[in-house]
C-alpha cells in the first residue's frame, strides 16, 4: 500500500496489487478530515490509518462510503464515532452483499482440506478466488459498521471553506455509486465507476447510467480522478472506461444475437488492448450483465456469486491465461 498526494488536501492511499477487493481510499485532510472507502480487512484497514496519519493528526471525523461492497466498508468500524455517510440504499445493500461472515466462511472452506476437495469439484472458481484472497486478506473480526448518515441525490459537506461534493450517481456498478468531487482542487474519487488497468466488475446497475456517469465525470473535468482500483489518472480514466463498456456491450450483442451464451461469447470476445488490464477474464461479469439487458431482466436480478466465479474461472482456462480475480 502506498501514500500519494493528489492535490493540495486530498490524497490516496493506493493498493498496488490492484486484484480484487485491493480498493483504494481516499483523504480529505481538513474540516476535521475526510476518509473515503476503509478497505476491505482490518489489517488493511489500520495500514491506511497509518499511511492517513502521516499527514492528517488524529482521527478523520467523518467516512464516506462510494457504495456497498465488502472491499470499501470493511473497515468502517475502526472509525468509532465517525459519522459514515452513504447513499440511501446502503444500509441495507450493505447487509445483503457485505456480510463478512459469509465470505470469511469461503476463506477458511479453502484452509481446510475436505472441504477444499469439494469446493473444488463443484465450484473451482469459487476455489480458486478463495485461494487468491487468502493470500492478501483475513476477515476474522470485521462486522459491519452502517452508515449513520444517508443522502438521496446530493450532498455538500463544507470543510474550512472548501466544498465536497457527495453525489449520487447508481446505479451503475452497484446500487449506491456515489463520486466525491472537490471542485476547489479538481479532484474526484470516482469509487468503482473507474477501474483502471483492471477490468471492471459490474454488478448491480445499467450500462446506460454507468457510461451517463462517466460523462459527467469527463464534464466536471477534474485535474485528477482516484478510481475505485488501480492507478490514479485523469480524465482519460474515464473515457477508457467509457470505450471498454461500450465495446464489451456492442460485441456481447453481436454474440447474443448469434445465439451464443454469456460463457460462449466472453470465450470469444476479442480483448484488444484490454487483455493488458489485470483480471481480463472478468468481462464474463460485463457480457452477463449485456445480456440481462438485452434479455429486458431487471438490472438487480440476482447474481449467483460461486456460478459467477465459477465462469470467470471457465473464461480464463479456455483463453489459456492465468486465472485471476
Ligand atoms: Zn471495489
Amino acid at each position: 500500500m502506498k501514500l500519494q498526494q493528489v492535490s493540495e488536501s486530498c490524497f490516496a492511499v493506493l493498493n498496488e496489487k490492484n486484484r480484487v477487493c485491493d480498493a483504494n481510499s481516499g483523504l480529505i485532510n481538513r474540516g476535521g478530515g475526510v476518509v473515503v472507502d476503509t478497505q476491505s480487512d482490518l489489517y488493511h484497514a489500520r495500514r491506511m490509518i497509518e499511511l492517513f496519519g502521516k499527514v492528517w493528526p488524529g482521527m478523520p471525523k467523518r467516512v464516506i462510503n462510494t457504495h456497498e461492497d465488502g472491499d470499501h466498508v470493511w473497515g468502517n468500524q475502526l472509525f468509532e464515532g465517525a459519522e459514515i455517510i452513504a447513499h440511501r440504499t446502503v444500509p441495507d445493500r450493505m447487509k445483503q452483499v457485505a456480510d463478512p461472515s459469509e465470505t470469511q466462511k469461503l476463506l477458511k472452506g479453502a484452509d481446510r482440506l475436505l472441504s477444499r476437495l469439494v469446493l473444488g469439484a463443484t465450484h473451482p472458481g469459487a476455489l480458486a478466488i478463495a485461494k487468491q484472497l487468502r493470500q492478501d486478506y483475513d476477515l476474522d473480526g470485521v462486522e459491519l459498521a452502517l452508515p449513520t448518515t444517508v443522502f438521496d441525490e446530493r450532498h455538500v459537506l463544507d470543510l474550512d471553506g472548501t466544498e465536497v461534493h457527495v453525489i449520487y450517481v447508481g446505479p451503475c456498478h452497484q446500487v449506491g455509486d456515489t463520486i466525491v468531487h472537490v471542485p476547489k482542487e479538481g479532484v474526484v474519487f470516482a469509487g468503482d465507476v473507474i477501474f483502471r488497468e483492471c477490468t471492471p466488475m459490474g454488478w448491480t446497475g445499467t450500462y446506460e447510467k454507468w457510461l451517463r456517469t462517466l460523462d459527467l465525470i469527463v464534464w466536471l473535468d477534474p485535474e485528477v480522478i482516484v478510481p475505485g482500483h488501480g492507478p490514479v489518472c485523469g480524465i482519460e480514466g474515464a473515457m477508457e472506461m467509457k470505450a471498454y463498456l461500450e465495446y464489451v456491450r456492442d460485441e456481447s450483442r453481436r454474440f447474443f444475437e448469434q445465439s451464443l451464451t454469456a460463457l460462449e461469447a466472453s470465450k470469444r470476445i476479442d480483448l484488444g488492448p484490454y487483455g493488458a488490464w489485470r483480471g481480463p477474464a472478468r468481462l464474463y461479469l460485463n457480457v452477463e450483465r449485456a445480456y440481462r439487458e438485452f434479455r429486458s431482466e431487471p438490472p438487480d436480478a440476482h447474481w449467483d456469486a460461486a456460478k459467477s466465479f465459477d465462469a470467470i474461472y471457465e473464461v480464463a482456462k479456455a483463453r489459456g491465461i492465468e486465472v485471476e480475480f
